[in-house]
């Protein structure tokens, strides 16, 4: 998760009664603990979190009987699998065996979460919205601010509000939801307040890749910070994307096991409806906002885009979600494709594989693959490398960008 994403969650834990704090940021110690109980064959965002957890074990409250770890699981050749039970199995070896590894999955129907299972996946899921377009409008206001720092702080301000929202207690479901929404609305009037210059537009990088190496910004070592010190803006793919992605998964499993008419189709298609109808009530007032930034209107959309190369019905996860995206993203304009993906990754493998046959067949679209394991490389220099071809694309580049009213008065003046 990112960030921002994560404190929502914490939020909606709290809301349920739970104690939640978010994991400590990843440093140089979590480098140092994850290579203690790992073997060097665990994807990076393994060692992270590994580490980042072992990190909590240090701290001088812990207490192991009043303590859990929230670390989803899944079925499937991923490694993230086999994140929880190794999890489980680090604690055991280090003493800990009163520690709770709660580890829900959509296959449960969250059901180790308890009686509040229901209500927390919803409070979740509008954490995780909320979360999403607050990190939307930080990236397309940061890299235009003139006061640095200034939309850092609005975003911190933004999230302690929204955090507030989402684990109020007293409020009900309805209440909740309107405060949430109408926290996004003030914070969008606080982000168009910090002062900024829109009057040279910078070169628009699509930001695709593996999900938590690309959203956690210590794994991925400040890549779009650096996109935007070379004059870019970073518009990166965000979370929702996923549950999206995992909705049509689970009804295409139905249909192809027989189950087109069942209480599980129903299920998965009422879900559908009801996250859908909760999105536009907290997105819409965005509108002209993210003018310029729409996200696609249905994930079938970017895996239409992507068929080409990786047809949905046979390629599963996240490489088809990143070649279609980056479709996407060059036909809203953007100048360059940067995939982010933890070294060995195989979803990383694939699209690299691919990128070059999309790149041709769209204009030369610059896309380029960073790859992340936790020991030093020469960002810096690749990024300017990189930055620099974007550039020659968009001077010539055919699919012109959309600005939001903004950019168009600053260009007016
Ligand atoms: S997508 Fe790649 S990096 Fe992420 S959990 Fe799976 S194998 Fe590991």
């Amino acid at each position: 998760m990112s960030y921002g994403g994560a404190r929502a969650f914490a939020a909606a834990f709290r809301a349920i009664g739970f104690d939640a704090v978010l994991s400590p940021e990843g440093d140089e110690r979590t480098k140092e603990l994850a290579a203690k109980y790992t073997s060097g064959d665990e994807c990076y965002p393994e060692r992270v979190t590994l580490g980042n957890f072992l990190k909590v074990t240090e701290q001088k409250n812990f207490d192991p009987s009043r303590t859990a770890f929230f670390m989803p699981t899944t079925t499937g050749p991923c490694r993230f699998g086999q994140y929880a039970p190794f999890l489980r199995m680090t604690m055991t070896k280090l003493g800990y065996d009163d520690v709770v590894v709660l580890a829900p999955t959509s296959a449960n129907s969250y059901r180790e979460i308890g009686e509040h299972a229901l209500y927390f996946r919803r409070i979740g899921w509008w954490g995780l919205i909320a979360a999403d377009i607050l990190r939307r409008m930080l990236h397309k206001t940061r890299p235009y601010e003139t006061a640095p720092g200034s939309a850092d702080r609005v975003y911190e301000s933004c999230l302690n509000d929204l955090c507030a929202a989402i684990e109020d207690r007293a409020a009900g479901k309805k209440e909740k939801l309107r405060s949430i929404a109408g926290c996004l609305v003030r914070c969008k009037d606080r982000f168009r307040a910090v002062e900024a210059d829109y009057s040279r537009p910078r070169l628009l990088i699509g930001v695709v890749g593996e999900i938590f190496c690309r959203l956690n910004t210590f794994s991925n070592e400040h890549l779009i910070r650096k996109i935007e010190a070379c004059g870019g803006e970073a518009w990166l793919s965000d979370i929702g994307e996923w549950v999206w992605y995992t909705n049509a998964e689970q009804k295409k499993n139905l249909r192809m096991a027989g189950k087109t008419l069942s209480r599980e189709m129903l299920g998965a298609w009422l879900t559908g409806v009801v996250q859908r109808r909760d999105e536009h009530k907290l997105l819409d007032p965005f509108a002209e906002e993210f003018a310029g930034y729409e996200e696609p209107r249905t994930v079938m959309e970017v895996l239409e885009l992507s068929k080409p190369y990786l047809p949905y019905t046979g390629a599963l996860g996240e490489m088809v979600l990143s070649v279609g995206k980056a479709i996407y993203l060059q036909k809203k304009g953007a100048d360059g494709i940067v995939d982010i993906s933890p070294f060995t990754c195989m979803n990383g493998i694939v699209c690299e594989a691919v990128y070059p046959r999309v790149s041709k067949e769209y204009g030369d679209i610059p896309i380029k693959t960073f790859y992340f394991d936790g020991t030093a490389v020469n960002l810096e220099n690749d990024v300017e490398i990189f930055m620099e071809l974007a550039a020659n694309y968009g001077r010539s580049k055919r699919v012109a960008r959309r600005y939001p009213s903004y950019f168009k008065l600053a260009h007016a003046a």
